[in-house]
């Protein structure tokens, strides 16, 4: 029993390492991804010299974050702290909370602020041009998405993205996490014992940063269930041991549909917006919705971790209910006069069992600032639906609504042409899988290709999703893709920072972003980006 104690103890150790070395390398990788958008922009400014504020700045400001919409802001910085010129046509105060800190390239400084106003916190990146003038992009701290898919972990696992000098950038821990939600509560630190911490360090090659991850050992031991199958393992004599641990697993996992259906009650189940971008004009085109779920303890689960779960349960239907209330709360207003976004919800193919889907979404959006014709319902392709007909009724019920519909995942599953066919889609969902076969430029993906060739013939909306890098965008646009959306643009973001996006890009009320100067846009920042990447 002692051995089998201890080799428990190992495997569970290199369990919880593993963990945190992937996350880590995740969270680096996208790191990597958003100081290396701000340096392109830096590139492409006028930074030898103190550029006149002029509308023309402006202007090119706005264009960087239109096309960069995981910067959140770029302006002038004077003396460090104070924002003018801004893509967003108003200042703003910075407050440092960190040691500012230089390395990697000239010119370049890091520091972590909140903005006085909005009490937003960030990464600031800075290029200096002279003593008290630089150009800065500010980076939202969500932007890092240090709290995705981190359910493994319970609540007090630690993550942090900082400097080579020890300066913090940005971090996540169970405090943090609490005081997000609840400004005012007050935190009881849980002493941890040093020796007791699993760690992992991830450092970059490209920029003076590193991200460390730490994982209390009790709470691996807690979350590793497949410690269960190697107890078995060990057979009689461990019998006692397996007696503990179920009672353990039983006493600490309540009943999962009383989870969920207690967290649909308390609102858990929340809405996060990734913004889709029209590629060809530039323009922000809407969003899709997708769902999170926000752990009492601050804990933000990704779709992966409970998705299932709740279809299983049956809870699947409550929960994108309440999706749709909140949807219809959150973008109103915005949304309200601005008829050229869309938001795009997911469906369970459960839902295309029978017409009461369609009651709720007239419910739920009837009496809303979102009209029906802005709204997008994807089904995906990955799972079978059950009965085609009645589908294609529900499908045709919502279209006369004005309500557009996707296939999702397209190319992965089931339905392919037929889907498409019979069903009579007017969005198609091409899959990050195929836009990951895109690895550099002379690549040739006949797949991205014929689906766009075919959902041209057939007058649809293309949508390429999963786009990470800058190849991967010119080889879509030149396929003549309409939309796409990916980290390359912006993570998932929580309503509030999507609709400041929507503000500062989504176009006023009424009036829409000129078409001619988007596309200039667009034509610029691709020389520019080529300028950058041959230099
Ligand atoms: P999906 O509908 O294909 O959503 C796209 C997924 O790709 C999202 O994962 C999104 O965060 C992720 N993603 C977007 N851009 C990138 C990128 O550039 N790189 C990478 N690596 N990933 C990217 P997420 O949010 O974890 O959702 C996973 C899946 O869970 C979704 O896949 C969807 O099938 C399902 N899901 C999410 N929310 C809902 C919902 O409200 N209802 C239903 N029925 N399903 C949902
Ligand atoms: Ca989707
Ligand atoms: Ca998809």
């Amino acid at each position: 029993m002692f051995a089998a104690n201890i080799f428990m103890r190992d495997y569970v150790m290199t369990q919880g390492h593993q963990q945190l070395e992937q996350t880590s390398k995740r969270v680096l990788a996208r790191s990597e991804t958003l100081i290396q958008t701000a340096i392109d922009i830096f590139s492409v400014l006028p930074h030898y010299r103190v550029p006149v504020c002029d509308k023309s700045l402006q202007d090119r400001f706005r264009s960087m974050i239109l096309r960069h919409p995981v910067l959140h802001d770029v302006g002038l910085i004077y003396n460090g702290e104070f924002m003018y010129c801004s893509s967003m046509q108003q200042s703003a105060s910075f407050h440092p909370i960190s040691a500012k800190a230089v390395g990697g390239v000239d010119h370049l400084s890091y520091v972590a602020v909140q903005d006085r106003d909005s009490e937003m916190r960030g990464l600031l990146v800075n290029w200096s041009i002279d003593d008290q003038v630089s150009i800065g992009g500010f980076i939202l701290e969500d932007a890092f998405n240090l709290d995705d898919r981190q359910s493994d972990f319970s609540s007090s696992f630690e993550l942090s993205v900082m400097l080579e000098n020890g300066t913090m950038l940005v971090e996540t821990t169970p405090k943090s996490r609490l005081l997000k939600r609840a400004p005012f509560a007050t935190f009881h630190e849980n002493p941890v014992l040093k020796d007791d911490l699993i760690s992992h360090q991830e450092k970059s090659s490209r920029y003076p940063i590193s991200v460390s991850a730490s994982l209390p050992f009790q709470e691996a031991w807690a979350a590793s269930s497949g410690a269960m199958n190697v107890i078995n393992g060990f057979g009689v004599l461990s019998g006692a041991l397996i007696l503990i641990f179920f009672v353990r697993m039983a006493l600490k996992k309540p009943d999962p549909h009383n989870t969920i259906e207690e967290g649909i009650r308390r609102r858990e189940f929340i809405p996060y917006y990734q913004p889709i971008i029209d590629i060809q004009s530039g323009r922000l085109s809407g969003c899709e919705v997708l769902v999170r779920w926000r752990k009492e303890d601050g804990t933000i689960l990704s779709p992966g971790h409970f998705i299932d779960l709740a279809e299983a349960t049956g809870l699947a239907r409550p929960m994108t209910t309440s999706l749709m209330e909140q949807v219809a709360q959150d973008l109103g207003g915005a949304y309200q006069g601005r008829h050229h976004l869309k938001v795009a919800i997911n469906l369970f193919n459960r839902h295309f069992d029978n017409l009461k889907v369609v009651s709720e979404i007239e419910q739920c959006f009837g009496n809303s600032g979102v009209r029906f014709d802005q709204l997008v319902f994807e089904i995906t392709e990955r799972q079978p639906l059950e009965n085609l007909d009645r589908a294609r009724a529900i499908i045709m019920r919502m279209q006369k609504l004005g309500i557009r519909v996707a296939l999702d995942d397209a190319g992965t599953g089931h339905g392919g042409f037929t889907y498409l066919q019979t069903l009579g889609m007017d969005i198609i969902k091409i899959d990050k899988l195929f836009v990951d076969a895109i690895t550099g430029d002379s690549s040739q993906v006949p797949i991205v290709d014929s689906l766009s060739q075919m959902a041209r013939g057939m007058n649809m909306v293309v949508v390429a999703e999963g786009v990470e890098t800058e190849e991967q965008l010119a080889y879509l646009r030149r396929s003549g893709i309409n939309e796409a959306q990916g980290y390359l643009f912006s993570p998932p973001l929580p309503a509030s920072a999507y609709l400041q996006l929507v503000e500062a890009l989504g176009g006023n009320a009424g009036k829409q972003v000129k078409k001619d100067a988007a596309s200039d846009v667009s034509r610029e920042d691709t020389g520019a980006m080529s300028a950058v990447k041959s230099a």
